[in-house]
C-alpha cells in the first residue's frame, strides 16, 4: 500500500512515511486506500497480536517492514489492553477499554513502541553522523512514552525537551529517569518554546549536517496505525461475545486516538457510533457543529494531555472522511470543562468505585450525556491514562490515595537526571554536540 500527503498526490511507501513523519509539503500522510475486512475473516477469540498482524498486513504490503510485521506487533503489544466492566453501580454498567497498562501508563506507549520497533528495522547504521537523534518536545505523556520505547535501543539517542515547571511531578520523573541513550532537558519556557526549538533544529542546515535528526512526532502515521488495533480487538471481542457492534467514546485532543477508532470502523471492524469527548478546548465539537475551523490558542485544563487548540489530525479526518456534512452523520463530539471533569471523577468513584484520570472523565461524562442507561451495554469508554499519573488532580477530588501500578512505581524508584536549557536553538545545538 502507498501513502500520500493530505496536501499533494505524491505517493510514498510506508517506510518513507514512517521515517519522514511529516510530508515535505507540510501535509500529513494518509493511506491511499483502506482495506475492507469482514468480521468472519478474523478467527474467533484471536488475541491482540493476531488481530494486529491481520489488520496491518495490507498497510505493510510491499514495504521493507513486511516480513518483520509479526515481530513488530509482538514487541508493541507486550502488555494487556483489557475491556473491563465497571459494574458497581446499579443503573449504568460501563465498559472501559483500559489503554494504560504499558510502561508509562498512558496510551502513547502503543504508538511510541510501534514506531521504535519499526524505525529500528529501517535506519541504516553506516551513517557518518552517528546514531539517530530523536528530538521530542513534550507537554507530558509523549516524551516519557518515546523515551521508554527507545531506551537502550542501539543506534538511537533520545533528546526530550520539556517546559520547566509545567509538567506534573510524576510526568517529569518519567521524562528524566532513563539515563543511557536518553537525555532530558528542562527548557526555561513553555511547551511552545520546546516545539519551536525542535522545528528550528529540523530547519537548520548546520544541525542537519552534524546530526541525524528524526522525530517521533504525534502525527507520524506510525503512531496512528497501531492505535486502531485496540479498537479492532475490543470490538471483535465484544462481537464474539454478544453478536453486537461496540460503540466508543474517545477522549481526544489532537484527534490521534479518535481518528484511529474512525479508521478501524472504516476498515469494516464491528464498531458502531463514535463520540469524541474533549475538554474545554473545543475545536472539534465546534467544527462538527459549524463546519468552520479557526486557529485558536490552547486553554490549560485539568486534562492537560488534551489541551490542543488546533488538532492536527483534523486535516487527516477531513481528507479521508469529509466533508463536514458527511462527518456530522457518523460522528459526534462534546466538550467538558474542569468543573465537569471534577464532578465526573468524583461521581464515578462514589457510584462505581472506579477511579479515572481527568482525560477519561471527559469520556465518562460524554457517555452519560449521550447514551441511555439501557443502551450502554454496547458502549465502551476509552481510558487513556492511569489515574495515578494525575494524582495531584484526582486524589483531592476523591479524597483517597490512588494506588500506583507496579510499572510506574518502578520508574519512580529510579533516580532522575536532567539538564536545564535556555529556550533557543543555539543552546540546544551546544548541548547535544
Ligand atoms: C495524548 C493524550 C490524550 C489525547 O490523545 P490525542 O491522540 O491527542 O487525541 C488523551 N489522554 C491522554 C492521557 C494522553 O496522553
Amino acid at each position: 500500500m502507498r501513502f500520500l500527503s493530505t496536501r499533494s498526490a505524491d505517493l510514498v511507501t510506508l517506510d518513507q512515511a514512517l521515517l519522514q513523519g511529516i510530508a515535505p509539503d507540510g501535509g500529513l500522510f494518509v493511506p491511499e486506500s483502506l482495506p475492507s475486512f469482514t468480521t468472519d475473516e478474523f478467527s474467533a477469540n484471536a488475541d491482540l497480536i493476531d488481530v494486529a498482524i491481520q489488520y496491518l498486513t495490507p498497510f505493510f504490503a510491499d514495504t521493507k517492514l513486511e516480513s518483520a510485521l509479526g515481530d513488530i506487533c509482538r514487541e508493541t503489544f507486550s502488555f494487556p489492553i483489557p475491556l473491563v466492566s465497571a459494574r458497581i453501580g446499579t443503573d449504568f454498567d460501563v465498559l472501559i477499554l483500559e489503554l494504560f497498562h504499558g510502561p508509562t501508563s498512558a496510551f502513547k506507549d502503543v504508538g511510541a513502541r510501534f514506531l521504535a520497533a519499526s524505525m529500528t528495522r529501517l535506519v541504516e547504521d553506516d551513517d557518518p553522523r552517528g546514531p539517530v537523534k530523536i528530538l521530542v518536545a513534550t507537554s507530558g505523556d509523549t516524551g516519557g512514552a518515546v523515551a521508554a520505547a527507545f531506551h537502550q535501543r542501539e543506534g538511537f539517542e533520545v533528546i526530550v525537551l520539556f517546559p520547566d515547571g509545567r509538567v506534573s511531578a510524576r510526568q517529569q520523573h518519567q521524562l528524566t529517569c532513563w539515563g543511557d541513550n536518553v537525555r532530558a532537558f528542562s527548557v526555561k519556557g513553555a511547551f511552545d518554546d520546546c516545539q519551536r526549538m525542535v522545528k528550528a533544529a529540523f530547519a537548520d542546515q548546520d544541525m542537519q549536517a552534524t546530526h541525524r535528526l528524526s522525530s517521533a512526532n504525534s502525527i507520524n502515521i506510525g503512531r496512528l496505525l497501531p492505535q486502531s488495533i485496540y479498537y479492532a480487538h475490543a470490538s471483535l471481542t465484544h462481537y464474539w461475545a454478544t453478536g453486537e457492534s461496540l460503540s466508543f467514546v474517545v477522549p481526544t485532543g489532537n484527534l490521534g486516538n479518535g481518528l484511529a477508532a474512525i479508521l478501524a470502523r472504516a476498515c469494516g471492524l464491528p464498531i458502531g457510533d463514535i463520540v469524541l469527548a474533549t475538554n474545554a478546548n473545543k475545536a472539534i465539537p465546534d467544527y462538527l457543529a459549524t463546519g468552520s475551523l479557526d486557529a485558536r490558542e490552547s486553554i490549560a485544563t485539568l486534562a492537560s494531555a488534551m489541551d490542543v487548540g488546533n488538532p492536527s489530525n483534523l486535516e487527516r479526518l477531513i481528507e479521508l472522511f469529509g466533508p463536514v456534512s458527511r462527518l456530522q452523520q457518523t460522528l459526534s463530539s462534546c466538550s467538558y470543562d474542569d468543573a465537569a471533569i471534577r464532578k465526573t471523577i468524583s461521581a464515578t468513584y462514589a457510584e462505581r468505585g472506579y477511579v479515572c484520570c481527568p482525560h477519561t472523565a471527559t469520556g465518562i461524562a460524554a457517555l452519560h450525556d449521550t447514551v441511555a442507561a439501557a443502551d450502554a451495554e454496547n458502549w465502551a469508554v476509552v481510558a487513556t491514562a492511569h489515574p495515578a499519573k494525575f494524582e495531584s488532580v484526582v486524589e483531592p477530588v476523591i479524597d483517597t490515595r490512588v494506588d500506583i501500578p507496579p510499572s510506574l512505581a518502578e520508574l519512580m524508584a529510579k533516580p532522575a537526571v536532567y539538564e536545564s536549557l535556555a529556550p533557543s536553538l543555539a543552546a540546544l545545538s551546544a548541548a547535544i554536540r
